[in-house]
């Protein structure tokens, strides 16, 4: 599908839940987010719909997220529904790991084609200043329980923060240790993220570099989404950097978003979109549900305007009830 400024939107990724077992500062209010009546939330047989709607429309692969994808009940059987849809030829997940070592067997089982991991520090007690909660060593054998699966690609997402003891080097070094990749998202101004400055993807590779040498540029494309890669010496993956605001991506972007109430949105930053399940619960057939999504990416916003004040249309959602 391409939109109104030529961009081939090929990718969505869908929020299965509002709801997380973790708080990330950056991310969600201690208290949670006023829970939203399960009747609200998208049924699996109604999420399957529309993704046979987004095939048929070209979107190729999807990734799953939340909230924490992994609350929602037997989400690997979203995974296989998903993986069976013709057009479809990759689905994966985002999990902060809490669960992930109880689940990766039946997700592997499923089919999922890769998982991203968010991890924001090594450091327990660092851990647990982020994310409210001590998981740190539950999160960790979610992480080697991945890694036993080999064939299925595994990323570290990590959010630097500039917290005293968040030492992004040594989430680092996990890509020299192991075969993952580790990326570093700057922070972005949505929700509780504008409580917080962002480190610069300059600063953070003048930080490695001091650590582990010189870096190039890996020239190569690794993935669906925006990140650009670094090869450090002797490190067995590489080292990516998701960077919205000091790199901005908006021309090469190539995705919407479903939440888990059903509304398809076309940028991160505004709330622009269309309310898919009530046209879902208003039984619309093919026809209609695809001119819905069709118009609604047609007009999907040329950027985001992180660092501008937009007023109208601004997204007021926190990131959990956004997907990331
Ligand atoms: N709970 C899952 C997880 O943590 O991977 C999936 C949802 S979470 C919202 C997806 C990603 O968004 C995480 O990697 C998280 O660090 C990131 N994120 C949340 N708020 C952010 C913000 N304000 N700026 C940049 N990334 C953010
Ligand atoms: Fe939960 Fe993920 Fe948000 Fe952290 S970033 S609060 S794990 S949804």
């Amino acid at each position: 599908m391409i939109d109104g400024y030529g961009r081939t939107i090929d990718y969505i990724r869908i929020s299965v839940t509002d709801r997380c077992n973790l708080r990330c500062v950056y991310c969600m209010p201690e208290e949670g987010v006023g829970p939203v009546a399960h009747e609200d939330i998208l049924t699996y047989d109604e999420i399957l719909r529309l993704a046979e709607i987004f095939a048929a429309l070209g979107v190729r692969k999807v990734k799953l997220t939340g909230g924490e994808p992994l609350v929602r009940k037997n989400i690997e059987a979203l995974v296989a529904g998903l993986r069976k849809i013709p057009g479809i030829r990759e689905v994966t997940l985002t999990t902060n790991g809490v669960g992930l070592e109880e689940k990766m067997e039946a997700l592997a089982a499923a089919g999922i084609g890769g998982i991203n991991l968010s991890l924001d520090t090594l450091d327990p007690d660092v851990f647990e200043k982020i994310t409210r909660k001590k998981a740190f060593d539950e999160v960790m054998r979610g992480f080697h329980a991945a890694l036993a699966y080999p064939q299925i690609p595994l990323k570290i997402n990590c959010v630097p923060m500039g917290l005293p003891g968040q030492d992004v080097t040594e989430v680092a070094r996990l890509a020299k240790e192991y075969p993952v990749h580790v990326r570093f998202i700057e922070m972005m101004p949505i929700g509780l993220g504008s409580k917080f400055d962002f480190q610069s993807e300059d600063f953070i590779l003048r930080l490695l570099a001091a650590r582990y040498g010189e870096y190039q540029p890996y020239e190569k494309r690794l993935g669906n989404g925006p990140g650009h890669y670094y090869s450090f010496p002797d490190f067995r993956g590489k080292v990516g950097f998701i960077s919205a605001i000091s790199h901005k991506f908006c021309d090469s972007c190539n995705r919407v978003r479903l939440t888990s109430q059903g509304y398809l949105k076309t940028c991160l930053q505004y709330d622009i979109g269309t309310d898919l399940r009530k046209l879902l619960r208003e039984n619309a057939d093919d026809e209609i549900l695809q001119r819905a999504v069709a118009e609604a990416i047609s007009k999907k916003p040329k950027s985001h305007q992180f660092t501008e004040n937009v007023g109208e249309h601004r997204e007021m959602h926190t990131m959990s009830q956004i997907g990331g």
